[in-house]
């Protein structure tokens, strides 16, 4: 007897008990949601999950971003690729909607969720094999960074992945990595040399440099048109010590760290790998900004170099360098604890600008202005975070043979300058979310009329409401179009697949 011709109808009439706490509607599953989930459950009953269960409810909730709290029609959790591609095939056959989720931490609604449709949750896919003698390491996409610097930090190896280490290895690969070593290595899409993926009809292919080479370019920076990776073998790099720098100062010191920031990213030539988490975070309660710099660089000398810029400044809370591994640095980077039941809502957002620190400067100063609209709203943190794109990381792709597809200058460095902004009752999700976009889409207007902005978006980055694909140039949307034509023929990911952004038709 099929599973789900016991189950299906309870699904339907039973009210939802904890998922209906976290998200109050019910269920309204497709014919075809229905079917997959049926056949699914048929052949696979172990690893489905139904509604009305404490692993359903627990995976419906396993996202940083709270707003992604949706109800899917079932959960599958495959273990093999095998498995997903029997999913993919099912998907296909009945023309089911379903999302895909890595580590979960893309943060708008159905990046990582979909409401009643099915939800492939590979975290069961988690092998992690080194190969000293390659250098290389095999990744399954269930996999968050911090376990791989784990399995790598006994050989003295390192891979170029997230900065903060709870992020999950398949999205920040897929959309492109920025990274601590960003500026000698490139991004992490550069440094992966072999994806085996599951295409839309469940067929399995291997994409490197030799096979399917268009697609192995493809997936270096667009996630989720193309097939569901379920291997990538990545590069890895003897970095056994590091140098962390961790400077946190005072609101007066904000001209000059913006200077800083600017100067680090036009100095850049890529020699000595160094990176940083650069953020200015606003507090509404005390009315008071602290801006703040967790740098990185492949060096044992303390200070570490590369941030002599920010170590100069005066008006210093804190001040801390360690010489220390990189694991050592990464265990204390996890963003939130990857248990923590119940996240705020997150919304980020961004746009590039030339490294122009006096315009910087006014943005920022802009921005304290404009939180006065929203400084309100229960559980509000607003952060100005300036991720650096030094002229380096594009050189990396322009001489590796292959590239990847934002076909960044690299005679230009830029500066993506984002919103990353908290909050934490539904009701305002609408409030805030308006907010961050009016304000962000009418300050890049105006860096657009003073010649300082270009368009290119980082998918990591963005918010709902951007998609990066449609910024990069327009010969690689062409290539993009032409690789998904060749490999989703029938248009699965671009139909039935919620999550990452698509190239539409
Ligand atoms: C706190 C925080 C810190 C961050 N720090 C960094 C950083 O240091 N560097 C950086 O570059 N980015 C960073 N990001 C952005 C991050 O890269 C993206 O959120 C990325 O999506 C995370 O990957 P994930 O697997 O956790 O996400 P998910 O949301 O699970 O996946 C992202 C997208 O990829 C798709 N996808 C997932 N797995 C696969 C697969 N196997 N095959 C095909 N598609 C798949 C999903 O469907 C989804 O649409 C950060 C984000 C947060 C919230």
């Amino acid at each position: 007897m099929r599973v789900t011709s016991i189950l299906w109808p309870i699904w339907l009439t039973v009210s939802l008990t904890k998922a209906q706490d976290i998200l109050a509607r019910e269920l309204h599953v497709s014919d075809a949601v229905e079917a997959a989930c049926a056949e699914l459950g048929e052949s696979h009953a172990d690893l489905v999950l139904l509604p009305n269960t404490a692993e359903y409810d627990k995976e419906v909730i396993n996202v940083w971003d709270k707003r992604s709290n949706l109800l899917p029609g079932c959960i599958f959790r495959p273990e093999t690729d095998t498995q997903v591609a029997t999913a993919l095939r099912i998907f296909h056959a009945n023309n089911a909607q379903f999302a895909v989720r890595g580590g979960g931490h893309l943060p708008y609604p159905g990046a990582n969720s979909i409401s009643d449709g099915i939800l492939v949750v590979l975290s069961g896919l988690n092998k992690i094999k080194v190969d000293t003698k390659k250098n290389l390491v095999e990744v399954g996409p269930g996999n968050r960074w911090l376990s791989v610097y784990s399995a790598l930090a006994p050989h003295g190896l390192y891979a170029i992945g997230g900065r903060l280490s709870t992020i999950g290895v398949a999205g920040s690969s897929l959309l492109g990595g920025v990274n601590w070593f960003l500026n000698k290595y490139g991004f992490t899409m550069d440094t992966i040399v072999s994806y085996d993926v599951v295409l839309g009809n469940g067929t399995q292919v291997v994409a490197d440099k030799r096979t399917n080479s268009e697609l192995f370019w493809a997936l270096k920076g667009s996630a989720l048109n193309y097939g569901v990776v379920t291997k990538f073998v990545i590069k890895t790099y003897k970095i056994p010590r590091v140098t962390s720098t961790m400077q946190i100062f005072q609101q007066a010191a904000v001209p000059a760290f913006i200077k800083a920031t600017c100067d680090l990213v036009l100095s850049e030539d890529g020699s000595v790998g160094a990176g940083a988490v650069i953020n200015i975070n606003y507090n509404v309660t005390t009315g008071t900004a602290t801006p703040q710099v967790f740098g990185l660089q492949e060096t044992t000398k303390s200070p570490p170099s590369r941030f002599a810029n920010y170590t100069a400044i005066p008006q210093v809370v804190t001040r801390v360098h360690n010489v220390t591994t990189p694991i050592d640095r990464h265990a204390g980077l996890a963003a939130p604890k990857p248990d923590v039941p119940v996240r705020l809502c997150v919304s980020f957002g961004h746009h590039t600008i030339k490294p122009d620190a006096k315009r910087l400067t006014e943005i920022y100063n802009a921005w304290i202005d404009a939180i006065n609209d929203v400084a309100d709203v229960p559980g509000m943190r607003p952060t100005f975070i300036l991720n650096l794109v030094p002229r380096s990381a594009a050189t990396v792709s322009k001489k590796n043979g292959i590239g990847n597809t934002f076909g960044l200058d690299n005679k230009q460095p830029y500066i993506w300058w984002q919103l990353s902004t908290s909050w934490a009752r539904p009701e305002d999700d609408l409030r805030v979310t308006t907010w961050s976009q009016s304000f962000l889409e009418s300050i890049h207007a105006e860096n657009k009329a003073l010649g300082l902005a270009t368009e290119l978006l980082y998918g990591g980055d963005a918010a709902d409401y951007q998609n990066p694909l449609l910024t990069y140039p327009k010969e690689n949307q062409e290539r993009l179009r032409h690789t998904r034509d060749q490999y989703d023929p029938d248009f699965v990911f671009t139909r039935l697949n919620w999550g990452g952004f698509k190239l539409g038709y």
